[in-house]
């Protein structure tokens, strides 16, 4: 029985703001902070700050204002595109990381092996990226991020690109790879929905400035079920989010650059 992976990290924006060169207010006043274990989705239109964000919570770039507290050490991220690399199996794939990073063989084979049967792909261990499916090469990239042990997992919009219902489909899976590995997750999203499905808090963002309008906690505890998302606390969540991003947009003012008054 291989290990349950832990990885408990925090990230706190305390007060942040971000400001590019071109004087564009990406982030303004952002305030919360993510604790160990709590996995979290950001959702907002474009251009509200969510890549910015996550940027900075991975520690590739800084607030221009205010303080963020991130882990030193190397986040899991897992983008919209798998990015496996095609003539490597599974577990090639999935030791990569590993390997990149120095570890000894017997390391990171044993790593890469434990985490492949946490997010239950080991037996396509020896499988081609080209023989998965979509949704199955998206574990193999979620699998590979979490090898490393991260103390904290950031997703970038990493269902975006897939259709609706192997969309539907990897937001049980992920839950389920939440249920096995706890771990610290901020995870980005335009969907009002797969925020909500997937959350146990979202945090709402609008734009020019971008600033959080509203953070609500998700009550209903993982694994959800499908019919979660007919509940009447799904479809309350849904609606005060939308309510919320609908005034969100109509207070920004697109042609000074800040909510007009
Ligand atoms: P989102 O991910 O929500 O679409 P971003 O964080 O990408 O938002 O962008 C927030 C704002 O900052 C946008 O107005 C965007 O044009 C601007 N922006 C993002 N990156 C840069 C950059 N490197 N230089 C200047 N402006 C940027």
């Amino acid at each position: 029985m291989p290990d349950t992976l832990h990885r408990t990290g925090s990230i706190t924006f305390d007060h942040i703001g971000k400001q590019y060169s071109n004087g564009v207010e990406a982030l303004s006043n952002v305030d919360f902070t993510i604790k160990p274990g709590q996995f979290v989705t950001i959702v907002g239109p474009s251009g509200c700050g969510k890549s910015t964000l996550l940027r900075i919570a991975a520690g590739l770039s800084w607030p221009t204002s205010g303080k963020a507290v991130v882990p030193k050490t190397k986040p899991g991220v897992v983008f919209q595109d798998a990015t496996l690399l095609p003539w490597k199996t599974v577990l090639q794939n999935v030791e990569l990381p590993g390997k990149l990073d120095g570890l000894k063989q017997d390391d990171y084979e044993k790593k890469a092996m434990n985490v492949l049967y946490n997010v239950d792909l080991d037996k396509f261990a020896d499988s081609y990226p080209g023989q998965l499916s979509g949704g199955m090469k998206m574990r193999v990239s979620i699998a590979r991020a979490l090898s490393l042990e991260p103390s904290v997992m950031l997703f970038d919009e990493p269902f975006g690109a897939l259709d609706e219902i192997t969309r539907l489909h990897m937001q049980d899976e992920l839950q389920k790879i939440i249920v096995n590995n706890p771990f610290t997750g901020m995870f980005i999203t335009h969907s009002v929905s797969e925020a909500v499905y997937l959350g146990s808090r979202v945090i709402v963002m609008a734009a020019r400035p971008g600033r959080v309008i509203d953070d609500i906690t998700v009550p209903a505890p993982y694994p959800r079920p499908a019919s979660y998302r007919y509940q009447p606390e799904f479809q309350q969540i849904v609606e005060r989010i939308t309510n919320a991003l609908i005034k969100g947009s109509a207070m920004s003012d697109p042609e000074h650059g800040s909510p007009s008054k």
